[in-house]
């Protein structure tokens, strides 16, 4: 069976499928390995390292989709993409199965069996196979380093012959994966950081990592749905939140804003006029802005200056950590893979609770219930 990456191709992704400390699990199961010759130079990754995993290094991209057998990818294929796959490959990728389920046709009408990595359900079972946690922990990480560097702040208390300088405040809205590492590597850089969240649960989780968890007057005893995630509010309860949550945006030199209810429009926290009442050089990463944004005034992957306030909304902050993040999502594809392959040969066995619960496409037809629910499809 051969298993093939390709250069990503989406603007800005320097991210690979295949790392290869990650692709040893693989070729040890009997699989073959190819990848596109420099597929993974961006991320840190050359050719030279491949070939030491035995991994073939093909230039031609058709040549390689013609025979191969699975291909991992990062991002969701382009429709170009799409028609280039050979019918009854199979495809595991990050699919934007919920948002962009007209990937999903597609997929179905090019006869591909394609797993969505954000549908690997977050079971203990599966955890090593979590896409969603291994790069929202590196993104959550990484928003902390972004704002150490878009304000006139630095994070650390700091004593010097001058006098001393007063640690900065970050505030972390949204206290899930991402927001739990931007808390743990905020307090690392030595700020006092405060959280918030609308799933009880984590209270706890934010105050071991040393933060302090903002209490506000909010009834959240149904805030936690299926799977551990969080309902979606209405809008008087967000209303509501956001002014609560004003007077701790206010008093922060940078916000961290992670908030996102699975399948649904972020849910917006911090108005334009909170923004206004920030202090000037302050600074906002709302990792929300790919699904609309935790923040009025966030543009998706742009640099808004409001007030004198930063707002950063990038949307993809794992690829500014390619090498890392490919290193662990390969990982992640590489324990989908194995879980899906019998005696070298993909064998799906679709009682199976992971493998249903990420087969997004097969035989044809789009068949996870949620994506069908979003096409019209009955
Ligand atoms: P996410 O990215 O969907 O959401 C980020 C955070 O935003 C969540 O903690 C959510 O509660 C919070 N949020 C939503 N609306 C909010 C609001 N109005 N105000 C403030 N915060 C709001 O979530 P995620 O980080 O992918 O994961 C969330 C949870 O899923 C985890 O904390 C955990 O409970 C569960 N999970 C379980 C496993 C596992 O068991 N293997 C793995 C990963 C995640």
């Amino acid at each position: 069976m051969l298993v093939a990456a390709l250069r990503e191709t989406a603007a800005g992704e320097r991210r690979v499928a295949i790392a290869p400390d990650a692709a040893r699990a693989l070729t040890k199961a009997g699989l073959e390995l190819a990848i596109e010759a420099g597929a993974g130079l961006r991320a840190g990754f050359d050719d030279a390292a491949y070939e030491r995993e035995s991994i073939a290094r093909v230039p031609d991209v058709a040549a390689l989709l013609a025979k191969a057998d699975v291909v991992l990818r990062v991002q969701p294929p382009s429709d170009a993409e799409i028609a280039a796959l050979r019918r009854g490959c199979a495809l595991l990728s990050f699919l934007r199965p919920l948002d962009q389920p007209e990937t999903a046709a597609r997929l179905a009408q090019a006869g591909v069996t394609s797993f969505a990595m954000e549908l690997v359900p977050r079971i203990t079972r599966a955890q090593a196979m979590d896409a969603l946690s291994s790069q929202a922990s590196l993104a959550g990480y990484h928003a902390v380093l972004l704002a150490g560097v878009s304000m006139p702040k630095i994070l650390p208390m700091m004593t010097t012959a001058a006098g001393t300088i007063p640690a900065a405040r970050v505030l972390v809205i949204g206290a899930g994966v991402a927001g739990l590492q931007a808390i743990a590597t905020a307090r690392r850089l030595g700020a006092v950081v405060e959280a918030y969240d609308t799933r009880p649960a984590v209270k706890e989780q934010i105050e071991s990592l040393g933060g302090r968890f903002v209490e506000l007057p909010l009834d959240t005893s149904d805030a936690e749905g299926a799977g551990g995630y969080a309902k979606a509010q209405s809008a008087e309860f967000l209303a509501k939140q956001g002014e609560l949550l004003g007077a701790r945006v206010r008093a922060a030199d940078a916000v961290i804003s992670t908030a996102a209810v699975p399948g649904a429009r972020a849910p917006l926290l911090i108005s334009a006029e909170v923004v206004a009442g920030m202090k000037p050089g302050s600074v906002i990463i709302d990792l929300a802005a790919a699904t609309g944004g935790n923040c009025a005034l966030t543009k998706a992957d742009e640099t808004v200056i409001a007030h004198g306030v930063t707002i950063l909304g990038p949307t993809n902050l794992p690829a500014a950590v390619a090498h890392d993040a490919s290193r662990v999502y390969a990982r992640n594809l590489a324990t989908l893979l194995l879980h899906l392959v019998k005696d070298g040969k993909l064998q799906l066995d679709l009682e199976d609770e992971i493998t249903k619960g990420a087969l997004l496409t097969h035989d044809g037809q789009v068949v996870n219930p949620a994506v069908r629910a979003k096409l019209g499809l009955s």
